[in-house]
């Protein structure tokens, strides 16, 4: 038994084969025309290695070792640091599938398998250090070259969060439509381990989509793929194209941390994640991920701080942050109903002009009207008060002689002179402060 599993640098996989007894070679030749056919060659071959690798670990025929031999060559392999997960996964099941065959009748997995331990997965995702934020996407968007590569961007960001390769597969097909807007049918990426399909809305990146419906090069129909190479709707954009639209964007935008094709999927899910109306069953869902994959706790990554915000919050002393929440959303014309960029200037269905500025001197308006309307209804109350007060003073005097009603009337006056003074410097402030509002 060797001590440690795996390639010995300088050699190759057909050398190690030349090393192994006749026994072995015959037993893997053997193995590989029974399965040949049924598999890929692909998998034929990962079969081939993974036997080759095991024979030459366990220095023995594979009919004379007993289960402490595969035991102990198997937990080698089982604690290997080098191999990954899914390596280590594969050569469980070549291992186990080639006794079954060739000890077990392929009926059942002989005995001397049966301590094998099956490595696992542990939902386990490395995030990088540094997302994007909102606004760095944005950018990217604005950086994009064409309609395609900007619904790209922020459907993937701001809506979906799907998988580049599910992207790649989107066809017009799959788009429909309720009183709510549109939503795309994804078929779930085969490599999950789940072969349903999700549904997910377009709501962020609606405009878009419309940019991107308006400028297609064909129909928008049927089995043409929504992320077409330019100017062929049957042609998928390809793998390469994805790669190198992400690499010309990030040596475009001032975020300098890692932007790649998957980035957009981390941005998304971690911003949902953190959303406390968002159920983590139905984000699983919309990530494409299997019930019980642990992925999306990865997402979330919270810290200390968080939980602090929580305590506060929980206890009604503080809003809860609500930085999973996006900023800067699409405008709705008000005159045609389509949603437009953030930063539309006028709507790109009906010319409406939305521009963002316009909307801030709308509400500074509002705010200058109301102020007008304060100063209006303190007017009218000075004239009330007035009115009641010339009332009372007349009831009170009459039936007094001259002199004393001249003198009472001259003190009214005067008292009445202040008062009127006082207000109207009121609402001359007031209306000042209106009009230094405007010069500004
Ligand atoms: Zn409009």
């Amino acid at each position: 038994m060797k001590t440690t599993y795996g390639k010995i640098k300088g050699t190759t996989i057909a050398e190690i084969y030349q090393t192994l007894s006749q026994k072995n070679q015959d037993y893997i030749t053997e193995f590989e025309a029974w399965k040949k056919g049924s598999i890929t060659d692909k998998r034929l071959a990962l079969i081939k290695n993974s036997l080759i690798k095991f024979a030459d670990l366990i220095e023995m025929d594979f009919a004379d070792a007993n289960k402490t031999d595969i035991t102990i060559g198997w937990n080698i392999i089982y604690a290997s640091k080098e191999l990954a997960v899914k390596s280590k996964q594969d050569d469980y099941l070549h291992i186990r599938q080639f006794y079954k065959h060739a000890f077990g009748d392929d009926e059942e997995y002989p005995r001397v398998v049966r301590g094998m331990k099956r490595p696992t997965q542990k939902g386990h995702l490395r995030l990088p250090k540094k997302l994007p934020s909102e606004k760095d996407i944005n950018e990217a968007i604005k950086m994009c070259r064409n309609p395609r590569d900007k619904f790209w961007v922020s459907w993937t960001a701001f809506d979906s969060g799907v998988r580049p390769c599910e992207n790649r597969a989107l066809t017009w097909d799959d788009l429909s439509k309720d009183e709510h807007g549109y939503f795309f049918t994804i078929k779930t990426a085969k490599d999950s381990g789940d072969t349903e399909t999700r549904s997910i809305r377009v709501i962020y990146s609606e405009p878009y989509l419309f940019e991107l419906m308006k400028s297609y090069p064909g129909e928008t129909k049927r089995s043409n793929f929504v992320f077409c190479h330019l100017g062929k709707p049957s042609i998928p954009l390809a793998k390469d194209s994805i790669s190198s639209m992400f690499r010309r964007l990030k040596g475009r935008i001032s975020f300098t941390g890692d932007f790649h094709a998957y980035t957009l999927r981390h941005f998304c899910l971690t911003r949902m994640s953190k959303n406390p109306k968002v159920a983590i069953p139905l984000l699983k869902k919309m990530a494409g991920h299997t019930k019980n994959s642990n992925i999306i706790a990865e997402y979330q990554h919270f810290g200390d701080e968080d939980v602090l915000e929580m305590n506060l919050a929980a206890a009604g002393r503080k809003d809860l942050k609500k930085d999973y929440e996006l900023k800067q959303n699409p405008i709705r014309c008000p005159h045609c109903d389509t949603s437009n960029t953030y930063d539309a200037e006028v709507c790109g269905k009906c010319n409406f002009a939305l521009s963002q500025e316009r909307m801030v001197d709308n509400e500074e308006m509002q705010k200058q009207i109301e102020e007008l309307k304060n100063i209006v209804d303190k007017k009218n109350k000075i004239y009330d008060i007035e009115v009641k007060e010339n009332h009372r003073f007349i009831k009170e005097h009459l039936g007094i002689s001259d002199s004393q009603l001249m003198k009472a009337q001259k003190e009214h006056l005067i008292a009445f002179q202040k008062r009127v003074e006082r207000m109207e410097e009121e609402a001359d402030k007031a209306e000042q402060k209106i009009k230094n509002k405007e010069k500004f």
